[in-house]
């Protein structure tokens, strides 16, 4: 059994509604975003480590600090971003 297996997409979409009412998730996308291998710490979508096997986006901001997701953390929070943007 591999440790990092993520939740399924419909309920990693649903942390993500959920994060981006509370404030936790930021509403608009990043000034920058870096990719790369994981290392270890959490993801701001769903709270597990990005481990080494993994791709990490750290999405940077000039107004609050850098946060890091999962790559399909980072696309389905793309993905609600672009869905509310209308
Ligand atoms: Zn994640």
């Amino acid at each position: 059994m591999l440790s990092f297996d993520l939740p399924f997409d419909g309920r990693v979409a649903e942390m993500i509604r959920h994060k981006l009412d509370a404030g936790i998730l930021p509403a608009e996308a990043a000034a920058l975003v870096w990719s790369g291998h994981g290392t270890g710490q959490p993801c701001v979508v769903c709270d597990q480590p990005i481990v080494g096997a993994q791709t990490e986006y750290e999405a940077q901001y000039d107004d609050r600090p850098a946060i890091r997701f999962h790559f399909r953390c980072h696309r389905l929070w793309r993905e609600e971003l672009r869905r509310r943007d209308h």
